[in-house]
This record gives C-alpha cells, sequence and structure tokens, in this order.
C-alpha cells in the first residue's frame, strides 16, 4: 500500500565528540522514506531541494526503492542543518539552520500520488504540513506527523489544526512537556490525544517510547541496547517512518492497539540502525532479515 513521506531533504554537518561528516545526507523526509522502504513499497517522498544537492544522496535513495517524482528542485540552495553531540549524545547543539528552499516552499503532492493511504507528515513547517494533507484524497487513510520545538513556539496555531487531522502524533520528550504544559508525561500523553490524535507517540530516545491509545490504553517500548553510538541524527524520524512501514506492509489502514504496539517496536528497532554509523549511512545497509532477527531479540530480551 503506497505511503506518502514529506519533509526536509537536507545537507547536514554533523559533529559527535569522537567525529565529524560533512554534506551528508540528511532531512526528515530522507530518514522518514528510507525506513518506510525498508519495509513496504511504494514510498514516495515530497520533498524540495536545491542546486547544490549531491546527486549521490538522490541515486542512494532510489536505490533504494524511494521514488522521487514528489521530490522539487530549486535553483536556490539547499537546506542545511549544521550540528554538535556532547558527550551526552542526547545532548545535541544546532549551529546553524540555512532555510534556503523551504523558505517559501509551497508543498506539491503529485496528482497520481495523492490516493496514498498511508501519510507521513515528517518535521516541517505545520503550514507546509497542512499544505501536503489538503492534497491528499484517499477516503481511507492514516495520517502521522512529526513536529519540533521550534512549531510549538512559532507556529503553534498551525501546529493544533495539524494535530485535529491527524491519527498519530510522534513527539520526543522534552517537546511533548513543552506542548503539554506538564512535566508528568502520562499526562503529556493524555493532553496531546486531547487536542486530535487518536494516538500519541512519545520518543524517549535511548530509553525508547510511550504509545497512548484510546480508552487509556498505554505501551512502554524499550530501545534496542547499543554499545556503541555514532550519530543518532535522524533516529526519530527513522522511527516514524519505520512505523509506518510496518502497518503499511500489514495493510493495517485503521490499525488496532495490538497493531500499533508492534509497529511502536519495529520503528524503535529501526532507529537502532541509524544511530550506527553518521547519516542514512547504516540503515542504507540494513537488510530485512537483520532487522527481523534484531526484532526476536527483542522480544526475548523485554520479555519475562
Ligand atoms: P532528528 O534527529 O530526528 O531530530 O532529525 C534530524 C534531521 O532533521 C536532520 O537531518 C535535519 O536536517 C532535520 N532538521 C533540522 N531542523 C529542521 C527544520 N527546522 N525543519 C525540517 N527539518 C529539520
Amino acid at each position: 500500500m503506497k505511503i506518502l513521506v514529506g519533509g526536509s531533504v537536507a545537507i547536514d554537518n554533523v559533529k559527535t565528540p569522537t567525529a565529524e561528516g560533512k554534506g551528508l545526507l540528511g532531512g526528515s523526509a530522507s530518514y522518514a522514506s528510507l525506513a518506510a522502504a525498508k519495509l513496504a513499497s511504494p514510498v514516495h517522498l515530497v520533498g524540495i531541494i536545491g542546486h547544490d544537492f549531491p546527486a549521490e544522496h538522490l541515486d542512494m535513495l532510489e536505490g533504494e526503492g524511494v521514488q522521487l517524482s514528489g521530490l522539487e528542485r530549486s535553483d536556490q540552495p539547499s537546506f542545511t542543518w549544521t550540528g554538535e553531540y556532547h558527550e551526552n549524545m542526547n545532548d545535541r547543539t544546532t549551529h546553524n539552520v540555512a532555510i534556503n528552499v523551504l523558505e517559501h516552499w509551497q508543498v506539491s503532492v503529485p496528482e497520481e500520488h495523492a490516493d496514498a493511504p498511508f501519510i507521513v507528515l515528517a518535521n516541517m513547517a505545520p503550514l507546509n504540513q497542512l499544505q501536503m494533507l489538503s492534497q491528499c484524497t484517499a477516503a481511507e487513510r492514516f495520517v502521522v506527523a512529526d513536529t519540533m520545538d521550534l512549531w510549538i513556539t512559532v507556529a503553534n496555531e498551525e501546529l493544533h489544526e495539524v494535530l485535529r487531522k491527524i491519527d498519530l502524533l510522534v513527539i520526543n520528550e522534552g517537546e511533548a512537556r513543552e506542548f503539554a504544559n506538564t512535566n508528568n508525561l502520562v499526562r503529556c500523553g493524555e493532553i496531546l490525544q486531547s487536542k486530535g490524535p487518536r494516538y500519541v507517540v512519545v520518543k524517549l530516545g535511548e530509553f525508547g517510547a510511550l504509545l497512548f491509545g484510546p480508552d487509556g490504553s498505554f505501551f512502554r517500548c524499550g530501545a534496542w541496547p547499543l554499545r556503541e553510538i555514532a550519530d543518532p541524527t535522524g533516529a526519530g524520524d527513522t522511527f516514524l517512518g519505520g512505523l509506518t512501514g510496518f502497518l503499511a506492509d500489514r495493510r493495517a489502514v485503521n490499525p488496532d492497539f495490538g497493531q500499533l504496539k508492534e509497529a511502536v517496536v519495529a520503528g524503535s528497532i529501526l532507529a537502532s540502525f541509524t544511530c550506527e554509523d553518521f547519516s542514512t549511512k547504516s540503515l542504507e545497509k540494513a537488510k530485512k532479515d537483520g532487522f527481523l532477527r534484531r526484532l526476536e531479540d527483542f522480544r526475548t530480551l523485554s520479555s519475562w
């Protein structure tokens, strides 16, 4: 079943305490579409790049099954993000965001893909998320969205409108506390659900994720224990795409809580691959059998 993934397609410069990478493939839609394509097809990316975007990144995405007919090419420079991780890899400083092509971007969904039943609104301006969603036509669909602290501050009203139109919000812990205006994570989930989405996932980084469903249903998923983390950039976006890819593979357009639980675990496992190398390098190499093995091992280590 078709998956449509919209978001940023970026050039990233990333520094960690031990290494550095420049001109890397980044962006919420890049990670999310690649992750979705690991588990399902077809996957169509909706985004925009500039004249300076490295062709090798596009070749890789296409080679991995991400279809790029919805990727706009502009004569402006590409969106570029520069960040640095500290000794505690949960702690990151953004040094520079060059918004460039994203500044005046009007999302355009190719007509032939507007009927996708799975829609991923990866991190981008809520206005762009709304533009994308308004062009999607499937009567039965499952809409997943992510956001970030910036949008909670500068586009709060549009973000609330997004929340009224989606089925699942995926948000990280700090942002959930800020958005729900409480430090209690259980209350956070409930407050965010009351703003619209049937399901809410609060991501806890290396500690996994919390899933909130209808009628107080609740699930706590751990994260795959990694001995070394090379670069956690894009782990959240991978989670988002992986979760959706899992549901699409099961043709679960109207998933129940049990299916959502499984999808959250799948997203969490795929995200662990992303952390093992810079950019999308480790995720690119991940194969379905390696993913399934990790999933089975995860079942063993988290049950008693
Ligand atoms: P994550 O590590 O899940 O927060 O995602 C990191 C990715 O988000 C990087 O590859 C960035 O290029 C991208 N990113 C950073 N800031 C923004 C923004 N304002 N809008 C869209 N994407 C962004």
